[in-house]
This record gives C-alpha cells, sequence and structure tokens, in this order.
C-alpha cells in the first residue's frame, strides 16, 4: 500500500500518533474565499477524518488570482463556493468526509454545525464575524484561529478557550484596519498564503493535540514592506471579558441574530435576508422576472442583469443586490421584484 502521508509522518511531532489523531478530527472552516481555500487544501491533504465548509458566495473572476480551488469554468457558471470546493477536494483527497453548506457565516443555523468540531478557522472578510465566532467559541468551547488578510498585510491569532486570551480581550490593541478591505485596496495571494500556512501550523498543533508548540503571539507582517510583528498578549485576558471572562453574555451572538439586512463590506453591493427562510423556485422565478434583464441560472441561485444593477437570488431567499450602495433603494428593487 502507498502511505500518502509518509513524509508528513516522518516529521517527529507529527509521527503515526499524530497522523492518527489527525485522521480523527473535525475541522469547520467559515468561508472558503482565499484563505479558506488555502487552509481546506492544506488540511484535505494531510488527512483529517471531516471538514465541514461554509459560505453565502459564488465563484466570480475576481476571485481567481487568489482563490486556489476554483476554476475558470466555475466562476462561468457563477457556482456556489462551497459546491466548487468540495468537488475539487474530494479530488485531492477522497478519504476524507466533505460537507459543504450554501450558508452565511451569522445563520441561526451555524450552532447545529458546531456539533463535534474540533476545531474551527476563521476565513471571512468581516469583523461583526470573527466577534460572533469568538463568542460561539467560547461558548461552545472550540479552539479557534483567526486570520485576516488585505493588500500585502497580515494578522493571525490562535484562540483556545480557557487558557488564552480571546479576541475581545484583544480588542483594544489589534490594529485599526476597517475601511481597508480586499474591494478598495486589493490583495495579493502572497499575504494570503503566509496567514493560511500560519493558520494551517497552528491546527496541526491543535490536532494532534501539541499544545506546548502554539504560538501565544499575535502575529502581523507585511510581505511587501519586509514588516514581521509578533505581540506577546499572554497577560491581555480580560476577568470582566464579556466573551471569554467569569461571567460571558457573548454579546456578539444576540447582535448577528438581529441583523437582516446587511451592506456587504466595500463592495458596491447590499445583501438582503429576509425575516423568515424562504425557498424559492428557481425556475418559476426565471419567468416571473425575465421582463426584468437578462437572466442567467443555475441549480443553486438566479442572476438578474437589470439596466443599471446585478441582483442574485439565492434559493433561500437572500439576495445581493450589486452595483448598489442606497439600502432603501435596494429595499425597493427588492419588494419590487420579490414582494
Ligand atoms: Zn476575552
Amino acid at each position: 500500500m502507498h502511505n500518502r502521508y509518509s513524509r508528513q509522518q516522518l516529521f517527529s511531532p507529527i509521527g503515526e500518533n499524530g497522523q492518527q489523531q489527525l485522521n480523527e478530527k473535525h475541522v469547520l472552516i467559515i468561508g472558503v474565499g482565499a484563505l479558506g481555500s488555502a487552509s481546506a487544501e492544506a488540511l484535505v491533504r494531510a488527512g483529517i477524518g471531516k471538514l465541514t465548509i461554509i459560505d453565502r458566495d459564488y465563484v466570480e473572476w475576481s476571485n481567481l488570482q487568489r482563490q486556489q480551488l476554483y476554476t475558470e469554468q466555475d466562476a462561468q457558471e457563477k457556482v456556489p463556493k462551497v459546491i466548487a470546493a468540495k468537488k475539487r477536494l474530494q479530488s485531492i483527497n477522497a478519504e476524507v468526509e466533505v460537507n459543504a453548506y450554501i450558508l452565511d457565516a451569522s445563520s441561526e443555523k451555524l450552532p447545529e454545525l458546531l456539533e463535534n468540531v474540533d476545531l474551527l478557522m476563521d476565513a471571512t472578510d468581516n469583523f461583526d464575524i470573527r466577534f460572533m465566532l469568538n463568542d460561539l467559541a467560547q461558548k461552545y468551547q472550540i479552539p479557534w484561529i483567526y486570520g485576516s488578510c488585505v493588500s500585502s498585510y497580515g494578522a493571525t491569532y490562535t484562540i483556545v478557550p480557557g487558557k488564552t486570551p480571546c479576541l475581545h480581550c484583544l480588542l483594544k490593541v489589534m490594529p485599526n484596519t476597517t475601511g481597508m478591505t480586499c474591494d478598495t485596496v486589493g490583495i495579493i495571494s502572497p499575504a494570503v498564503q503566509i496567514v493560511a500556512a500560519y493558520q494551517v501550523a497552528e491546527a496541526f498543533k491543535i490536532l494532534v493535540g501539541d499544545e506546548k508548540a502554539l504560538r501565544k503571539t499575535y502575529l502581523t507582517f507585511d510581505v511587501w514592506q519586509n514588516q514581521h510583528y509578533e505581540m506577546n498578549v499572554e497577560k491581555l485576558r480580560k476577568e470582566d471579558c464579556p466573551s471569554c471572562g467569569e461571567n460571558p453574555t457573548y454579546p456578539y451572538l444576540s447582535f448577528e441574530n438581529q441583523t437582516k439586512l446587511e451592506v456587504l463590506c466595500g463592495r458596491d453591493a447590499i445583501q438582503i435576508r429576509p425575516p423568515k427562510p424562504v425557498q424559492y423556485n428557481l425556475e418559476q422565478l426565471a419567468v416571473q422576472l425575465r421582463p426584468y434583464g437578462e437572466i442567467q441560472q443555475n441549480p443553486y441561485l438566479l442572476s438578474l442583469q437589470a439596466a443599471d444593477y446585478r441582483i442574485v437570488i439565492f434559493q433561500d431567499g437572500r439576495v445581493v443586490i450589486h452595483g448598489m450602495q442606497d439600502i432603501q433603494e435596494a429595499k425597493s428593487i427588492y419588494y419590487r421584484l420579490l414582494g
């Protein structure tokens, strides 16, 4: 029998035991954009037992420069990222069980998916969602690895509930990059790969149970400016932290649940989620919307190109209106087409 993991097993901190551990572990990656693609591929190649991926987007041409799991065909057909990712990941390693969910990370369904999850990997592009993940991780006592990147810059930090300060504890020391997003200042793929490499290395340590080896610093770098900083944050854990302190209230869990209408960060797009879940019949909807513009459709979503905007309607009722920044105008289009 060929042993596909032989080189990894020769690495003594993993060894045969570690490989066995990896094989039994379940990792949940939130977001399969650039970071999520990179860490999903690495974890699947490494032979983890089970991977769950969730993402709400479909593949676009502007993703291909850095989102390594996707192809031109995926962009052409607007395939949901998790569907394209799952197909690719299973062709890389059929032994790994891959579960894919077309889902918003702030969905009420997320807690259900946390059952028997050993590790959460952050691959989102949104701080509200990261703080929600941080609360979930504390509530369900699951380690998680924060990662973010934009431009030539990246940051990562490993959070182990009960042992390290949480993201909320670090709120005041984290560099403020609000307003900097991939859509405003761009991003280069090496920044993605460096963050993902650190995240995956930390993931291996957690999954094989080598906690002593975990990096205890908040790490940031700029690969273009040749900068690398590590901040020692061990003493920053706050006893009265609302997320990880003695009497946690998990403030970000209730905050996210109330959000129904959301402006997608820096994308010149507005997302609308209906207050109650719906199931659209996309075939029927296509007929109904034909007078409004050109329609493109696949089994998961329908896209309508109108004169001055493009609207994408997902089967579960979620809607993204591109080319739009005015919330009231977006609502009015929504009600006109779907109300
Ligand atoms: Zn905390």
